[in-house]
């Protein structure tokens, strides 16, 4: 007897290779046999008749660091098919820290991903955050990235300057004991304080870190909208400077004006590529970003932390030059939708633009923005228009790219299940599958499988062959869809019928069974 057999389906292996039908048996954890008929006995059979069997969705791009620990069952999650989340991403996190450094900055920091007060933060090392998974028992494998946020409020704080030399040997040594406690790589995210005041030097001493240990340097390049080329050309310089692995995250041009860039932001991805350098990139098929509102606000601004942003807001001075800024940006008022506040005090704002909530005010939009970062600085996030589709289809197509969700675990009913989350973190894998994946679909599952496990140095995972992790996806091409929108983001994607994680069957029949068999993956142990 084996443990499970899915029988009848047409697989889409997640190498690339055409569909065919199979059969696929599993014992324990893994896959032991792929054929075109398996006639073993088996204690549970998913009849996968007129269905679509694909390994389980490697996900490289998360934020659920935290949201696993207060909903580890994963419901936005697993039932679009993920099976596996990488977290730790944008440099945003808590650790690893020193236990001098000011945790509560740190999560003030971090607050986009912070969204259940009631989880706490007792860990300070990569190894304690695993353990600190492991005990929560996520429904689905997790692996994480090294962020570079708390790293840099260890060694400097919330300073707006550059590193010295001990501070950067400091971050250096904070990073390789990530990496040595199991970390995929590392993470940056140079729009986000304090990570925005690092200067270059810094960026080379991590990387070469992250290449001596073979993991992936992910990176939230400093700019999106004005000035993407720029940004993308530092992080290329970095790959080339240190060799290492790199991913350019949710690669996309912001703002009308931008449109169109990023073709060459490609191209210069596939000079570093041609040049041997191993470069990727990750996109959502959405048109829509989602960040904290305080990513209007100049660096300079941010320095010192939360709280000194916010007292520096009550500067008239500070805030006439704000607004002049603000009369230039990228993207509009009217473009950008309130998605999150802590509290329910201003529940009533949630999923409406800025330049709505001003109407309703009587007031500039200019002022209700200032008046939410004075009030919940880092804490407030929003949802940003203002991209194009033929864009979006550029990235989606380049051989580079695979598709990740940049959302969050998230629990309709519980405490992260509130506001207006951006549609990704339910609807991914689902929308992109059925939107741009039907042509080719071997080529869109191998975006979402193998080609992202790949990325992170998973070797075992992303691909349905005797010997791999049975993590697996049965799923409906005929009902395949999101069904999250940007007003109603709560909502489960459809067509996705049975998902297998670790072995284990995690949703049969679209419901969830309560199993949480998630591995929670150290690399190199
Ligand atoms: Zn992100």
């Amino acid at each position: 007897m084996i443990d499970l057999l899915v029988r009848g389906g047409l697989l889409v292996d997640g190498t690339g290779a055409p569909p065919r039908a199979a059969d696929i048996a599993v014992d324990d954890d893994r896959v032991v046999a792929v054929a075109p008929e398996i006639t073993d006995e088996a204690y549970t059979v998913i009849d996968a008749a007129g269905l679509v069997v694909t390994p389980g969705f490697v996900d490289i791009h998360t934020h659920s660091d935290l949201t696993l620990l207060s909903s580890p069952q994963a419901p936005s999650a697993l039932t679009q098919g993920t099976t596996t989340q990488i977290v730790g991403n944008c440099g945003l996190g808590v650790a690893p820290r020193t236990p001098e450094a000011d945790l509560d900055e740190i999560r003030a920091s971090a607050a986009y991903l912070d969204l259940d007060p009631d989880v706490r933060v007792d860990w300070t090392t990569i190894g304690g955050y695993l353990d600190t998974l492991r005990s929560a028992r996520p429904a689905l494998n997790v692996l994480t990235l090294v962020p570079h946020g708390p790293v840099r409020a260890s060694a400097v704080g919330f300073d707006a300057r550059p590193a010295t030399a001990p501070e950067i040997g400091a971050m250096v040594g904070l990073v390789a004991e990530g990496l040595q406690d199991g970390a995929a790589g590392l993470s940056t995210g140079l729009v986000y304080s304090p990570v925005c005041f690092a200067e270059e030097d810094e960026l080379v001493a991590l990387g070469r870190t992250v290449a001596a240990h073979d993991r992936l340097f992910a990176w939230h390049v400093r700019d999106y909208t004005d000035h993407l080329l720029e940004s993308v050309a530092q992080c290329l310089r970095v790959a080339r400077a240190t060799g290492c692995r790199t991913q350019v995250s949710h690669l996309a041009a912001v703002g009308r004006r931008n449109w169109g860039r990023v073709e060459q932001a490609l191209e210069m991805v596939d000079d570093a590529r041609h040049d041997g350098l191993d470069v990727g990139v990750d996109i959502y098929p959405y048109l829509a970003g989602n960040a904290p509102l305080a990513q209007a606000v100049p660096a300079e601004l941010q320095a010192g932390g939360d709280e000194a942003l916010r007292e520096r807001l009550d500067d008239p001075a500070t805030v006439r030059a704000l607004f002049a800024e603000w009369a230039d940006r990228a993207v509009g008022w009217d473009e950008t939708l309130v998605s999150w506040l802590p509290g329910s005090a201003d529940s009533g704002l949630l999923g409406r633009t800025v330049t709505d909530i001003a109407a309703t005010r009587g007031e500039s939009p200019d002022e209700v923005v200032l008046d939410l970062l004075r009030r919940y600085g880092s804490s407030a996030l929003a949802v940003y228009f203002g991209r194009d589709a033929h864009d979006l289809e550029r990235v989606l197509r380049h051989p580079a790219t695979v598709v990740a969700s940049d959302g969050l675990a998230l629990d309709p009913t519980g405490p992260t299940g509130r506001g207006t989350p951006h549609p990704r973190c339910y609807g991914c894998f689902p929308r992109y599958l059925s939107e741009y994946g039907r042509a080719d679909l071997a080529a869109a599952v191998r975006r979402c499988t193998s080609a992202p496990a790949r990325r992170v140095g998973l070797t075992d995972r992303g691909t349905v062959e005797a010997g791999a992790v049975a993590d697996l996806v049965v799923l409906d091409l005929a009902t395949l869809r999101d069904t999250a929108t940007f007003e109603d983001p709560h909502q489960l994607s459809t067509g996705i019928r049975d998902v297998v994680v670790s072995g284990r069957l995690a949703l049969r029949d679209g419901r969830l069974t309560g199993m949480r068999a998630g591995q929670v993956v150290a690399l190199g142990s």
